[in-house]
């Protein structure tokens, strides 16, 4: 039965599989559970909890084994545009769209489903931590999971973790840091809000991914230099992973369907995007951040054009504080024409620093400041 599991899942092209016990995923649990309780209520709460998906057999008694599946998420170049932009996972994210690799996956169902098994893709169950368990990957310190056999050993795997009803024998667990001592930390030195505090251990709350897609209100000025110009998720610690070095330095085919819509996503026209655009074309693609809240984007985008130094942008922006509706659009517009400069900037801030609410006055007074 394992090796048929395992001949399906590669004739369909995923990269590898893994099989464990249906046991409770212990290291996880005594991580998140010595932890301050609010750096994880956005994954450990009353409607989502990954803390009671890792304890398998008490959400799932049933269960008999741990299957996780495998995908490489980088088998393309990703456009040159989108590059330090949108995170890479989420530019092939096809669950929306229903596209070849989410096809992939309902294949894998059907066969499971007439070969008898019964089975469940539990989203709840830590996927990093149920790899490393399965034997397929074992962990970097800045938290990702590396492939073990497949992908020369690179991070760029997206992981399926599914439950079943059958006893499969396991695979030995990979749950281990498997980074060379020369590479000195590589990914806790670049990580530009230092959310990896610790070998191992991320303060998401400081992780620019989290904070591109979750979190209410203007960003905290404290992060919006540091965020750079990630508007959606963040790959910095990966790229600058010399585990990922050598997958990375090879010659990969073009994405010609991505590279074709990379252009929806420059920075001008997310700032000023319409409903209609970014419902049909962001929203599809990268829908963590919710299909009405439009500004996010917006607020990401135009810290993002803040810190580009490229002037350029300032036309966009100044369309975007006088006209945008939401008042952290048009406030974290402020604060990039202050980073930006210049004389058609500061004309921009004076001509609105009395004609808008308290805290888009306070973000056109302090970039006044700033210039
Ligand atoms: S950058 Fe270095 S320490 Fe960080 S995950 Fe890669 S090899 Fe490990
Ligand atoms: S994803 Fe970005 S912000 Fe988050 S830990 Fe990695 S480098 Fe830091």
């Amino acid at each position: 039965m394992k090796n048929r599991l395992r001949e399906k899942a590669l004739e369909l092209g995923f990269a590898d599989i893994g099989f464990a016990e249906a046991k409770p995923l212990d290291l996880y649990i005594q991580e998140v559970d010595s932890r301050p309780p609010e750096m994880y209520s956005f994954t450990i709460n009353d409607t989502f909890s990954l803390r009671r998906g890792a304890d398998i057999p008490t959400k799932n008694p049933w269960a008999k084994s741990l299957v996780v599946l495998v995908r490489n998420y980088h088998k393309y170049q990703f456009p040159r545009e989108m590059t330090g932009r949108i995170g890479r996972c989420y530019q092939v994210d096809e669950r929306k769209e229903k596209k070849e690799e989410y096809r992939q996956l309902i294949s894998y169902f059907h066969f499971l489903k007439s070969e008898g098994i019964f089975f469940f893709l539990d989203q709840e169950i830590p996927a990093r931590m149920a790899a490393a368990t399965a034997g397929v990957a074992n962990y970097g310190k800045n938290c990702f999971a590396y492939a073990n056999r497949v992908m020369r050993g690179a991070s760029w795997l997206e992981i399926i973790p599914l439950i079943m009803d059958r006893e499969l024998e396991p695979d030995e667990h990979t749950i281990s840091y498997n980074c060379p001592s020369w590479c000195r930390n590589a990914c806790m030195a670049a990580c530009p809000t230092k959310a990896i505090y610790a070998p191992g251990k991320i303060n998401p709350h400081r992780c620019i991914a989290y904070n591109s897609y979750y979190g209410n209100g203007i960003t905290d000025t404290e992060l919006r230099e540091p965020m750079g110009t990630w508007v959606y998720g963040c790959d910095r610690c990966q790229q600058v992973c010399p585990r990922n070095a050598a997958y990375e330095n090879q010659p990969l085919p073009v994405n010609v369907p991505l590279e074709a819509r990379a252009a929806d996503f420059r920075l001008e026209r997310l700032l000023n995007m319409t409903d209609e655009y970014y419902t049909e074309k962001i929203w599809p693609l990268c829908f963590y951040i919710s299909r009405k809240n439009k500004a996010k984007w917006q607020m990401n985008a135009a810290r993002a054009m803040g810190n580009t130094t490229d002037r350029d942008y300032i036309p966009e922006l100044i369309t975007a504080l006088k006209n945008n509706p939401d008042e952290t659009v048009r406030g974290m517009c402020a604060w990039a024409l202050g980073r930006l400069g210049g004389e058609k900037s500061k004309a921009a801030l004076e001509a609105r620093r009395a004609n808008d609410n308290d805290l888009v006055c306070r973000e056109i007074e302090a970039a006044l400041n700033s210039l």
